[in-house]
């Protein structure tokens, strides 16, 4: 594809700043001079070490932190740029009273939402899709870790969002599930092609999903490296054993390692 085909940025951030600031601490400066075009349809994950800013990166997108400097653009047909992205957090955040499928009815009856029986609907037709049609009349408590982050994902799709943004949404599974959670999410956006930001401490599972790997340095997070993924798609776990795939892990670990030799030095 040339430059002229690639499709158009869904989200801008230009020479984001952030600047934690608070009367006891001493101030934090989180990110600096982070510029980044996210194009539609795209899933761009985000590396780095411990404390960089990763999350903090995501929230600012989101709107749940203020940044500092720079700017924020947002092309999407939504009125309200954030209503159009859905969150998926390291733990799902499920209420243990609520069923399974209230659960992931949980924001729209927060909104107060009319015409529950269609989004009813939607939420069954979900659930089944992320293999949890036999649990949702069940509590949280009765389901396994990972079927409970598969739960937070249908909450996530629930209002259908362009744009998902996951923070390390597989952090806390076991490396089995994770690859299979893995391939259940490419699946997800091979179908439905939402635009996706990625936040995770694994190189390979960034490789595996995305198109492009961004780089950050330690604290105050900077981008130091964009890294295409070129991998043919439709992508499998059986990639990682290819020679390809380990000269993209390879050239993204050298790079997360200068950095910290950077830091250390
Ligand atoms: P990462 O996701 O890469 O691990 P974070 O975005 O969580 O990093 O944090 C980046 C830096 O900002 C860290 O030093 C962290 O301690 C600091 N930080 C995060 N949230 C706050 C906050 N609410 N107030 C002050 N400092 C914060």
């Amino acid at each position: 594809m040339t430059s002229a085909e690639q499709p158009p940025p869904i989200i801008e951030i230009d020479h984001v700043d952030k600047q934690y600031r608070s009367r006891r601490a001493e101030a934090v400066h989180a990110l600096k001079d982070v510029s980044l075009s996210i194009r539609d349809g795209e899933f761009v994950s985000i590396v780095g070490p411990s404390g960089c800013g990763k999350s903090t990166l995501l929230k600012i997108v989101n709107g749940l932190e203020h940044h500092t400097g720079g700017v924020l653009r947002f092309h999407t047909d939504s009125e309200d740029p954030r209503q159009a992205m859905g969150m998926v957090f390291q733990q799902p955040l499920l209420l243990p009273w609520r069923t399974i499928l209230d659960n992931v009815l949980l924001p729209r009856d927060l909104r107060g939402r009319a015409g529950r029986g269609a989004d009813v609907e939607r939420a069954k037709t979900l659930l089944r899709t992320l293999r949890l049609g036999d649990f949702m009349d069940r509590h949280p408590k009765e389901l396994s870790g990972g079927m409970q982050q598969r739960v937070g994902i249908a909450r996530a799709l629930m209002h259908d969002p362009p744009i998902l943004l996951m923070d390390e949404p597989f952090g806390a599974l076991d490396a089995m599930t994770r690859d299979q959670m893995s391939l259940e999410l490419l699946q997800i956006w091979e179908r439905d092609r939402k635009t996706v930001l990625f936040v995770t401490h694994s190189i390979s599972e960034a490789v595996l999903l995305s198109d492009r790997v961004v780089v950050m340095s330690s604290r105050p997070g900077r981008i130091v490296s964009v890294v295409d993924v070129g991998l043919p798609r439709p992508r499998r776990l059986s990639d990682i054993n290819t020679e390809q795939f380990g000269a993209y892990v390879k050239e993204i670990r050298t790079t997360l390692d200068s950095q910290h030799e950077l830091a250390t030095t």
